[in-house]
């Protein structure tokens, strides 16, 4: 399949909702816990070794990460945060400019979010699921180390999972080794970014 990903380019970061670029055109947010593999999955998605960063930042944490495809279509790496202890100060920037993302961005078509298979459905993924929900925006769930688990192991946890989900909310298995699951996201992108093969792809979904 071909994969209009590889195109990816860094564009800018912005730490205030008014720093993104203009609103137009298409737009898909990746989400996810820090730690649940977010940036790996960006690098595999776009067959590029260090195009999302993977070693963390504190400042970084904090900012919408920007890439373009082409000149309309735009990923959105937003901002996670992981374990326990978060600063109330770093809590409330991230949910100010994640409540204004989800609110106000027009051009947002869907939101891919990433959770690790072995700790799927934290409070943070419940919250992006509400988010996604109430902006009426489709949702991809990549439950992703899907390698950490046995092949049986990883169906089930994706089976159990699908139960439990909305509408607009569709759910895969994705891992680094060996690429798996990526030609699945890539047809759901392209479904969302309108790009060739569109249609059969949304209705793989
Ligand atoms: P992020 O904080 O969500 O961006 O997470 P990273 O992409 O930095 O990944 C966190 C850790 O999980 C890193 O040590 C990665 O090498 C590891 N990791 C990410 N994806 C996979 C995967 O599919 N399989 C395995 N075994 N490890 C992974």
């Amino acid at each position: 399949m071909d994969n209009p990903y590889r195109r990816a380019a860094y564009l800018i970061s912005a730490h205030r909702f008014s720093q993104l670029p203009p609103d137009s055109g298409w737009e898909v947010a990746f989400a996810g816990r820090s730690n649940a593999g977010k940036s790996s999955v960006i690098n595999t998605l776009t067959d590029q070794k260090s195009l999302a960063r993977t070693s963390k930042t504190p400042g970084r944490t904090q900012q919408i990460v920007m890439f373009s495809i082409d000149e309309q279509r735009r990923i959105a790496d937003l901002p996670g945060y992981g374990y326990a202890r978060v600063p109330q100060k770093l809590k409330a920037h991230w949910r100010d400019l994640m409540a204004a993302y989800f609110d106000r961005r027009q051009s947002l078509r869907g939101v891919v979010l990433v959770m690790d298979i072995r700790h799927p459905m934290r409070p943070f993924d419940t919250q992006m699921l509400d988010w996604c929900g109430a902006a009426g925006v489709p949702c991809q769930i990549l439950m992703t180390k899907a390698d950490k688990l046995s092949r049986g192991a990883a169906k089930s946890a994706l089976l159990g999972l699908r139960k439990a989900l909305p509408g607009q909310v569709g759910a895969q298995l994705f891992s680094t080794r060996g690429a798996l699951g990526r030609e699945e996201l890539i047809a759901v992108l392209n479904a969302w970014f309108e790009l060739g093969g569109a249609r059969s792809a949304a209705k793989a979904r």
